[in-house]
């Protein structure tokens, strides 16, 4: 049997990161047993979900390389389909016809709450004639779900779960205006597309017992399903803007990269040992669902910007060249083939600094800029008048030495020397004139990214 997982958004909105991590936990368990990994798009409600929505969803799971293994599904594609399916319960008497107008049905709510019921329709068309149909109503078609016994869930993440049949009541599954429910398309599409395991949010845990009544009164195999737990802020209230970034989009704005946020959110909720740093082919060799908590997890933004220092360091350079430029670019910087070139050379200094994209763009800029450069405050006060002498020495050292990193360190000690300095108390003021700023990678290779042009340029531009 070849195990087959989907990932099913609803585009009505962004691509949550609670979202995120449900694609990329199908994805894994489907790519860990060589099964196949599919998208469905839950577009059925059509007054929330729009092409931008879907937009968002397939650029999303395409930046965190969670390729599904065929074209996206479309569920309201499907729609003959889910009709015909309650065309067949009905034939088939497992299914009825309701002939109730919204009043009684409000009428009907209305006093199950003055009762202080469960608001549950109360079955009044499961056995009456349809003859007795009244005129003008269109009928919404129910299913016949028993009355007895209970439905029995072995959830691969919860565990046995189970719901008296007598607590659910008969749910529409084709609405008086002759479109499918939600529940119902769900599992029409998952039978029709073989999918082997659900693999959802624990918020889906009720409609799974509905669902299952569906799949019984057609007679398929049910898939196995596995509710995993939500995530939550670092208060326990579920996940929303207030707590920070939730939208994959933001994430991707503020700079995370891809292989960063999957590994965070896999080692949210699911523990292997110690691993922390996991590279996608560990991920798919290691994960199974055994390994998946039944406790909502705690989002914890430090530790996802800790992690993504990580895969930062270890990012190839020019892919980082790319991304940083890009956010020059767009912030307005202009990068030439001189300033391309900076960067990429600095780039394994600058890396070991950064913890976000954000963080690094704002540390590689002053490599695209001109004199005048602008100066940090903390800058501007290191280069004091007898500071800006001493650059102005520096510089007629510098322009004897040949520009490569042990002729500058040995230039750079020597001249320490002959000023009767400490070699920081000549970099500090160095590093300022060069970067506008008090940080930076190693003084010798920022001179050296910077090449020797630029850097006499930007030292004589502080001393004249
Ligand atoms: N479309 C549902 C959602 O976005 C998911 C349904 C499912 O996975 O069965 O929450």
């Amino acid at each position: 049997m070849t195990i087959r997982t989907r990932f099913a958004p609803s585009p009505t909105g962004l691509l949550h990161i609670g979202g995120a991590r449900t694609a990329l936990f199908n994805y894994l368990f489907a790519r860990h047993h060589g099964g196949e990994f599919l998208l469905r798009i839950e577009d059925t409600d059509r007054a929330r979900s729009t092409q931008e929505a879907v937009q968002v969803i397939l650029d999303g799971l395409d930046w965190l390389g969670l390729h599904a293994d065929a074209p996206p599904v479309y569920q309201t594609k499907n729609e003959a389909r889910h009709v015909e399916v309650a065309i067949q319960l009905l034939a088939e008497g497992k299914a009825y016809r309701c002939y109730c107008t919204p009043e009684e049905l409000t009428a009907m709510r209305e006093q199950a709450m003055a009762e202080k019921r469960p608001p549950r329709y109360d079955g009044r068309w499961r056995d009456r004639d349809p003859a007795e149909a009244p005129a003008g109503v269109k009928p919404a078609i129910r299913l016949k779900a028993p009355r007895e016994g209970e439905v029995v869930l072995n959830d691969l993440v919860q565990g046995e779960v189970r719901v008296k049949n007598a607590e659910m009541d008969d749910m529409i599954i084709l609405r008086s205006d002759g479109t499918p429910t939600y529940l119902h398309a769900v599992v029409c599409d998952d039978h029709d597309m073989g999918i082997t395991h659900v693999i959802r949010g624990d918020d889906h845990l009720t409609n799974t017992f509905r669902q299952i009544q569906i799949y019984d009164a057609m007679g398929w195999e049910k898939p196995q399903f596995a509710h995993i737990p939500l995530i939550h802020g670092a208060d326990g209230a579920k996940l929303s803007k207030r707590h920070g970034a939730v939208s994959i989009l933001e994430f991707r704005e503020q700079g995370f990269l891809p292989e960063a946020l999957c590994n965070y959110l896999l080692r949210l909720g699911w523990g292997h040992g110690d691993a922390e740093f996991l590279a996608r082919d560990e991920q798919i060799a290691l994960f199974t669902l055994d390994g998946v908590g039944r406790a909502a997890s705690r989002m914890d933004y430090a530790k996802l910007t800790h992690l993504n220092g990580m895969w930062l360091r270890q990012a190839d350079d020019e892919r980082l060249r790319g991304e940083v430029v890009e956010r020059l670019v767009k912030s307005g910087h202009t990068v030439g083939t001189e300033a391309m070139a900076r960067i990429l050379a600095l780039m394994p200094g600058l890396k070991e600094r950064a913890k976000t994209l954000e963080e690094l763009t704002a540390s590689a800029a002053f490599l695209a800029r001109e004199v005048p450069l602008p100066f940090e405050p903390k800058a501007e006060a290191l280069l004091t008048l007898e500071a800006r002498e001493m650059l102005g020495r520096l510089h007629g050292v510098l322009t004897g030495v040949a520009f490569e990193g042990t002729a500058i360190d040995a230039a750079l000690r020597g001249f320490a020397e002959a000023e009767g300095r400490k070699l920081g108390q000549v970099a500090q003021p160095l590093r300022a004139a060069l970067t506008g700023s008090t940080m930076s990678p190693g003084i010798d290779a920022t001179l050296v990214a910077l090449g020797k042009d630029e850097s006499l340029k930007r030292i004589a531009a502080v001393t004249a």
